[in-house]
């Protein structure tokens, strides 16, 4: 058993109560088992806390396949809206949670979503998973400014009727190529009177550098192609966002590759975290994020997968190997870490009394390295199992 908090414990044992929350954690000989209490005994396996994926789209996991060849970071964008629109929201539904149910089987209990249709947020509060849904917002042109916000707004209010304690809600302006200025500050604005977390994705693309700091470039071209103004803001994505409150204490940066040292200072005196995606940055060729400097400069960092049009198969063993983590220090990023990074430490994240009974069984060996694909024998999140592997 890997607490992560605290050393590992050959033949350990957690208590979890009624009420989905851990009681107890240490060997099983000294693991109390009540009369009442199911008991669920694996051998050769490892006992892990429940990993957690900071950065899916889960409403996308039906264009699994070749649907998005397209080497051009800008026309892919814009081929994946329209497949994305194609679909009526019922599919996108089914689509989400099929994303849920193979994370589950990953060993996953915990997700932070981004997308604009709310069937991540749906798909989870039916199954009864642990997750944050931001919803998206779109408007690269300041004009479409207060019609974005009608339909954020009108968004969030439906999704909050769905929120638990292990299922909140926020909002992603989505990214500085699809954004206004004006609307990046109408949602700063927003989210902070609403308390909502907010996730960016951030300095993503050598090609975003270039819009925000000279105006120009693809992005830069295909904006005043639709007769939107583009002005040079003579900042880093990094800066121009810190600048607005948007990314401010607990904003959530996805990818965050074209950073310097001192955006690394702005996001940490911001009290932001990362969502690192190493393979989704390689398969788009943007490069290699700072993970290294990320960690030194103490910036909470999870990782997370991005999209299945992006990479394939959500697989966090997989990302965790893409960083160059392996053994604990991949566990812990994984684990602890992503907890971190999402806000949610006090829950979850290790196994530990007071805790949340998230957690997963893996193949011996399998949290040491890469995870394989489907790996979880067994996974619970708040005490309930949602995934299991009967016993051959
Ligand atoms: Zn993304």
């Amino acid at each position: 058993m890997h607490p992560v908090t605290a050393p590992p414990i050959e033949d350990g044992a957690v208590l979890v109560d009624d009420a989905g929350g851990i009681v107890a954690v240490g060997s099983h000989s000294r693991v109390p088992t009540p009369h009442t209490a199911e008991l669920l005994e694996f051998r050769d396996a490892e006992l892990v806390p429940g990993l957690i994926n900071c950065h899916t789209h889960l409403e996308l996991t039906h264009l699994e396949g070749g649907q998005h060849r397209e080497p051009e970071f800008v026309q892919w964008i814009r081929r994946v809206r329209t497949l994305k629109d194609a679909l009526p929201a019922d599919a996108l539904d089914a689509a989400a949670a099929a994303g849920i149910r193979d994370l589950w089987s990953r060993g996953v209990t915990c997700v932070a979503d981004t997308g604009s249709s709310g069937a991540a947020m749906r798909a989870m509060a039916t199954l009864g998973a642990r997750g944050i849904a931001y919803q998206e917002v779109f408007g690269p042109d300041p004009a479409q400014c207060a019609a974005s916000m009608t339909e954020l707004r009108a968004a969030v209010d439906g999704l909050r009727r769905l929120a638990t304690s292990q299922l909140r809600v926020g909002v992603s302006p989505h990214a500085p190529y699809t954004v206004s200025a004006e609307l990046y500050a109408a949602v700063a604005a927003f989210a902070e009177r609403e308390r909502l977390p907010i996730a960016v994705h951030l300095a993503e693309s050598k090609d975003e550098t270039v819009l925000v700091r000279d105006g120009a470039g693809p992005f830069a071209e295909a904006l005043r192609a639709r007769g939107i103004a583009v002005d040079a803001q003579r900042q880093s994505p990094v800066e121009f966002l810190v600048r607005r409150a948007v990314v401010t204490r607990g904003t959530l940066c996805i990818h965050c590759v074209q950073v310097d040292e001192t955006d690394i200072v702005l996001l940490r005196e911001a009290g932001a975290a990362v969502a690192h995606c190493p393979r989704s940055n390689r398969a788009h060729g943007h490069g290699t994020a700072p993970l290294a400097l990320f960690r030194e400069a103490g910036l909470p960092v999870g990782l997370g997968t991005d999209s299945v049009v992006s990479v394939g198969e959500l697989d966090l063993g997989a990302e965790a190997e893409a960083a160059g983590l392996s053994g604990d220090d991949a566990l812990r990023m994984l684990t602890i870490e992503g907890a971190r990074a999402l806000g949610w430490e006090q829950e979850i994240g290790s196994l530990e009394a007071g805790k949340s009974a998230d957690l997963a069984v893996l193949p011996h060996a399998s949290s040491r390295r890469p995870t394989p694909s489907h790996a979880s024998l067994l996974t619970v999140v708040s005490g309930r199992i949602v995934h299991q592997i009967s016993a051959p």
